[in-house]
């Protein structure tokens, strides 16, 4: 059986846990959370890091930072998980749903100005397979009509636009390091404040709404509640493991491009049978989050699966449109995104880990080659 994921751990995580627990210091902002900042802000210039339970929770504190209040409204892609737009409809914002751009799931720049009212208050762009949307312009319509930009860059570790890190252009950013993403903690996230106004109230809203870091940190002699807020730190046993893996961090790149490589050479033939690879626009790296392909149709990738399935092969879709889903469906108020409907019948990932061997990834190939052969 070829597994669609599979966890790597590169060796050292248990070893961090242990010192994590031998230090005594097991709540949130210990030794390891300690770690992992400096290593994000040193890496990649981000002005300020913060360790999440989760990229959902990055999204949460990033909403009330942005004081999103009934009626405000996000403009966001359709095809992207739950957690982009749930973060802000949990404080009462009206998600006004985008289409997907022809060449990628990326949300089509040319469609945003149209959308754009007196109550828009945020543009969230997500990196779709670690791929960069066109952030120049959108930052240029942020500028224009005096809108925040936080970007979902759940999938987009260690990827580029223009040389500038993901995570690093918009006001703010949200990343994941659930165990499906390349950089893994189990769960675990980090919200990225690039913009110097949040940086103090982020740190409140995720202590509870309390000054306590400020206060450890020597600046005041007590702490109280002084904001809304929650507990969106994670546990120091989290941070450990994350360590682990971002000391590994290039090695573990470097593997998965090698197979996104083999992958996009292999497969280059089903283009002319209408199969779509990864598009990646000029400028934009890939971080080889993912290896998809979208079929010609929903019945075509059905039969794929199947195919695959009978070959001990496990592949699997991706989202559904949500601005067709049961919870917002009705609240949709604009009309059909035919390109998100497009990549919610007809994209396929491919397996895609570490561990993953080259001669597994030419047998998924060979095994997409022999179904298209035949039909
Ligand atoms: C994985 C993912 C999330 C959610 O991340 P969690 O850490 O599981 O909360 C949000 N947005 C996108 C685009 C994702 O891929």
């Amino acid at each position: 059986m070829i597994d669609f994921n599979k966890p790597y751990l590169t060796g050292k995580e248990t070893q961090y846990i242990q010192d994590a627990v031998a230090s005594m210091k097991i709540s949130g902002d210990g030794i390891f959370t300690k770690k992992c900042h400096k290593y994000f802000e040193e890496k990649y210039g981000f002005r300020k890091v913060l360790l999440t339970t989760s990229c959902t929770d990055a999204l949460e504190m990033a909403a009330i930072l942005l004081d999103i209040k009934e009626g405000d409204e996000i403009i966001a892609p359709s095809y992207t998980f739950v957690s982009t737009v749930n973060a802000f409809v949990l404080r009462g914002a009206k998600i006004v749903f985008i289409d997907s751009d022809k060449e990628n799931p990326n949300m089509d720049i040319d469609a945003i100005e149209a959308l754009i009212t007196p109550k828009t208050k945020v543009l969230l762009p997500v990196h779709y397979a670690g791929i960069a949307c066109d952030m120049d312009k959108i930052m240029a319509l942020a500028k224009k009509h005096n809108l925040f930009v936080v970007e979902d860059a759940a999938q987009a570790i260690d990827s580029f636009y223009k040389g500038k890190p993901l995570g690093s252009i918009g006001h703010l950013a949200a990343f994941s390091f659930h165990e499906t993403k390349n950089i893994i903690s189990g769960e675990g996230g980090m919200l990225v404040i690039n913009d110097e106004r949040f940086v103090k109230r982020a740190e409140i809203i995720r202590e509870k709404g309390t000054n306590r870091s400020a206060f450890f940190r020597g600046e005041i002699d007590k702490y109280g509640w002084v904001d809304i807020g929650s507990s969106f730190l994670p546990s120091d046993i989290i941070a450990a493991f994350l360590y682990a893996q971002l000391e590994n961090l290039e090695t573990i790149q470097k593997r998965r491009k090698e197979i996104w490589d083999i992958y996009n050479k292999e497969l280059t033939s089903i283009q002319k049978l209408g199969v779509k690879l990864p598009y990646i626009p000029t400028g934009a790296t890939n971080n080889a989050h993912m290896y998809y392909i979208v079929c010609k149709n929903l019945n075509e990738r059905t039969q794929l699966i199947k195919h695959l399935k009978e070959q001990k092969i496990n592949t699997v879709f991706h989202y559904l449109s949500l601005h067709k889903s049961p919870y917002y469906s009705n609240k949709h108020k604009g009309g059909d995104l035919v390109n998100a409907d497009y990549y919610t019948d007809c994209l396929l990932r491919l397996p895609m880990y570490f561990e993953l061997t080259n001669q597994q990834v030419l047998e998924v190939s060979s095994s997409i080659l022999s179904f298209y052969k035949a039909k």
